[in-house]
């Protein structure tokens, strides 16, 4: 399924490409794994904290229980972020839709593996990854 040296974590997150690279590399830093399993929708915690439909939740739980299980996934980011066209919140809710996301999810991986919630802001043109 892959390699010994291969090392993977799992986001939960935006599909916005603007965030994608301060995700990937807050995730290498945070669980010291390489490759991020990618999960996306367009403001993915604002669907999440929400009430979500069921079949959202089955194929959202089939992608982490094959990150999980056949990756062994160190641990999961559940993004949200600025200028978010999928949830156009204000911060803080935003930060509470991923909050709520975070243990929306950890329910449904009983509590498997680490998750950590990170809400990504501009930073002039460049887009910053924080710890929620
Ligand atoms: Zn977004």
């Amino acid at each position: 399924m892959s390699g010994a040296n291969e090392t993977f974590f799992t986001v939960v997150g935006c599909m916005d490409g603007r965030v994608q690279k301060a995700i990937s590399e807050f995730g290498r830093t945070k669980f010291g794994a390489e490759y991020p399993d990618t999960i996306t929708e367009a403001g993915i915690a604002g669907i999440i904290a929400n009430n979500p439909d069921p079949k959202f939740v089955e194929n959202l739980k089939t992608k982490l229980l094959v990150s999980i299980e056949k990756h062994h996934s160190k641990g999961i980011v559940v993004d949200g972020h600025q200028e978010c066209a999928g949830n156009p919140v204000d911060d803080e809710r935003h930060k509470e839709d991923i909050r709520r996301s975070i243990e929306f999810i950890r329910n449904l991986i009983e509590n498997k593996i680490p998750i950590i919630g990170v809400f990504v802001v501009r930073n002039d043109e460049s887009w910053q990854a924080e710890e929620v």
